[in-house]
């Protein structure tokens, strides 16, 4: 799949097909700058060159299987391969609320192996890593289908919170983000690019080597007993190690990393809690997300009570921390954090081979 190439791999391959390097210039921009999906498309190519690049390296985003658009703006895209692999994408429009920001939250996988139990990608039992070209798909398919809305409604965040764990998928993820970074490409900053953790501490050393996005890490709770209870990953890598990790990390001036924390009733929603979560974050330079669970058939827990939430957030702010708390969007089409999966389960369940 072509959409997995930066701009050199495409002058190396063409190249290599005995083409001028200027050549894989012209493809690469044909994508990412007209948002041509097919090479026989591309009008300065030779015809020739345009079958090969069709046969053996297509440009074709994989179309949304499905579209929702949720009472809030926010739409979820669907995407599937036939088998095994189904996957979303889902667009959080922000511009109205006055924040000028519009995120892509896109996926790294059709599922997930970490297992955390408030999650419903945890449910789905088989997956597959998505390759990098799928990834960029999914920005280039939701960047056509917002076209009609014109320049307002554009992409102009992207973040690796979708199905899936990006570390446990790195080669694909930091291959896709390279390809977001191109200057004559999609042109995404580092800043607007965050990959979400659960927490694969060795993947985070080697992503502060390979690429410079901004980090998010789901922390969600504040000892190793409740957080092992909720995201078995922990075990592996307990909270010290975590944070260890972004310690050292090195992290550009004026960043921060952001912290994300599933407020789950009576499980990791005490004044405690907080009190805890302000102590281990302290000479980390972070901001904290609050994300009340996002309720679904797939979890024991409960969304703890409005004022438990304010009285959390208040207890980190008291304490000098930037905490805010995430309003779920898109819920009424299951597209909120933690949600995702839901309405793909089904068709993934029906394409499964017999056992
Ligand atoms: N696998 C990565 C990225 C995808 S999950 C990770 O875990 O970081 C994106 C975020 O959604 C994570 O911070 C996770 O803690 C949160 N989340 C998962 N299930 C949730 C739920 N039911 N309600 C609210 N947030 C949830
Ligand atoms: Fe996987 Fe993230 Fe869900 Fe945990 S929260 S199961 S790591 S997608």
């Amino acid at each position: 799949m072509g959409l997995g190439l930066t701009r050199e791999a495409w002058r190396e391959l063409v190249a290599t097909w005995g083409h001028s390097k200027f050549r894989g210039d012209q493809v690469f921009e044909a994508v990412f700058r007209k948002g041509i999906g097919h090479a026989s498309e591309i009008s300065t190519l030779a015809h020739e060159l345009r079958a090969k690049i069709d046969a053996e390296m297509p440009i074709t985003p994989v179309p949304p299987a499905q579209v929702q658009v949720s009472t809030d703006g926010t739409r979820k895209y669907q995407f599937s391969d036939g088998a095994v692999g189904a996957y979303e994408a889902v667009y959080i429009p922000e511009v109205a609320a006055g924040r000028g920001t519009n995120t892509l939250c896109v996926s790294s996988q059709t599922g997930c192996a970490v297992g955390c139990k408030f999650c419903f990608t945890a449910s789905i039992k088989r997956h597959r890593d998505l390759t990098a070209g799928e990834i960029i798909g999914q920005v280039l398919a939701v960047r056509a289908d917002l076209l009609p809305q014109g320049p307002g409604a554009q992409i102009t965040n992207i973040v690796f919170m979708g199905m899936g764990e990006p570390l446990l998928n790195f080669d694909n993820v930091v291959q896709a983000c390279k390809v977001m970074l191109e200057p004559m490409g999609l042109s995404f900053s580092t800043r607007r690019i965050t990959v979400s953790t659960s927490g694969i501490v060795p993947r985070i050393d080697d992503l502060g080597r390979a690429v410079n996005t901004q980090l998010a890490i789901s922390l969600n709770a504040t000892t190793d007993e409740i957080r092992t209870k909720i995201m078995p990953i922990n075990k592996k890598w307990p909270i010290a190690e975590l944070l260890g990790a972004l310690r050292r990390y090195p992290l550009a001036p004026r960043r921060r990393f952001t912290i994300e924390y599933v407020l789950l009733k009576d499980i990791n929603d005490s004044v405690e809690d907080a009190q805890r979560l302000a102590k281990l974050l302290d000479g980390i330079p972070v901001k904290i997300n609050l994300l009340p669970l996002n309720a679904h058939n797939k979890t024991p827990f409960e969304t703890p009570s409005r004022a438990t939430v304010a009285r959390f957030q208040e207890e980190l702010r008291k304490r000098g921390y930037g905490a805010w708390l995430r309003t779920p969007r898109g819920q009424d089409i299951a597209a909120a954090c933690g949600q995702l999966g839901e309405a793909v389960l089904p068709t993934v369940l029906q394409t499964l081979p017999a056992a």
